[in-house]
């Protein structure tokens, strides 16, 4: 079956540049790749903006040692990449450095590049971030499954209670002045308390799903859900089979039972796409990014055509607003 593509995708997280392009050595481009993700696979599943991670992880892990062994090396390599790979593909993919970059670059028939950091364990003062905005850096979790700088990770039982550090802290507010979004995908649920009650404007969890419908210490509890939404925030379907709940691949079954939960428990505002691609080694139902038009197809029974044009990119479109103008 053909799916056509309707709606301009706004996808929170993916790790194509880090763990494929930068991993490669450059034999996987973002022109072409066999990963989840390259351009044409963007065109084709519909993309108006994509956050690229850059995955910058607290203490080496082994796959990510070919880039170095500190996350401050491994960032610049990665951020090296990024750099070739946008100047490029210069007549098909823009960053965005302001809010206004995402119609300027859609308007110029550019696919919109977000830069983001899955770790800050790089910040080891607040004026580190202003370094990291002027790189172009607009998205940072706080934390991967490591306690770093910034605060404890939802990966370890113990650190779940621990939240920010005090320079975590001031990092909140530092990436709020500046213009920066804050994810609290992999942060502990201290932690995320703790950004709940310093936000004072939207944060949202990029890659994420709902742990009421699977008890993975990843997703969100339905207070936190809430809590999210009353800030203005979101969460961004994360399509790991594990953090879906699925048994083998990831089904648009799976996907759509946590949208439809978040929907109910938070409301459709609350609600973005965090794919997680090139970040997954599951197999999925739809298989890429080129995909998204047959899940978006499933999804279209169950959301009206409003509530599709929020979660596919108009909430995030807010967000970003929100948090980048504000
Ligand atoms: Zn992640």
């Amino acid at each position: 079956m053909k799916y056509t593509v309707s709606y301009p995708i706004i996808d929170l997280h993916c790790d194509t540049i880090a763990c494929v392009v930068a991993l490669s050595g450059g034999k996987e481009r973002l022109a072409k790749s066999g990963g989840h993700i390259d351009l044409p696979r963007l065109r084709a599943g519909g993309v108006l903006m994509q956050a690229f991670a850059i995955f910058a992880p607290a203490q080496p892990v082994q796959e990510m040692l070919p880039l170095g062994d500190t996350p401050e090396a491994i960032f610049e390599a990665a951020y090296g990449w990024y750099r070739r790979e946008l100047a490029e593909n210069a007549a098909e993919v823009a960053p965005v450095r302001v809010f206004g970059d995402i119609e300027k670059n859609r308007r110029a028939g550019k696919i919109s590049a977000l830069l983001t950091l899955e770790d800050g364990a790089v910040v080891k003062r607040p004026a580190d971030l202003d370094a990291l905005y002027e790189k172009g850096v607009r998205m940072i979790a706080l934390t991967w499954n490591f306690a770093n700088s910034l605060g404890y990770p939802n990966a370890v039982e113990a650190d779940m209670s621990k939240g920010l550090t005090a320079l975590g802290r001031q990092a909140v507010e530092r990436m709020q002045e500046l213009g920066m979004v804050v994810d609290v995908s992999h942060l502990s649920d201290g932690g995320f308390r703790d950004v709940a009650a310093l936000a004072r404007k939207p944060f949202v969890a990029s890659h994420s799903n709902a742990r009421e419908v699977c008890g993975h210490a990843r997703n969100l509890t339905d207070p936190m859900l809430r809590a999210l939404a009353d800030r203005g925030g979101a969460t961004g379907l994360n399509f790991y089979n594990l953090f879906i709940g699925d048994e083998g691949e990831t089904t648009i079954e799976g996907i759509l039972r946590h949208a439809l939960h978040i929907r109910k428990v938070a409301g459709v505002e609350a609600l973005c796409l965090g794919s997680d691609f090139d970040g997954i080694s599951c197999a999925l139902e739809f298989k890429d990014y080129a995909g998204y038009p047959a899940l978006l197809a499933a999804f279209e029974k169950h959301f009206t055509p409003r509530e599709m044009d929020l979660i596919t990119h108009g909430n995030a479109l807010r967000i970003f607003r929100a948090c980048m103008e504000g």
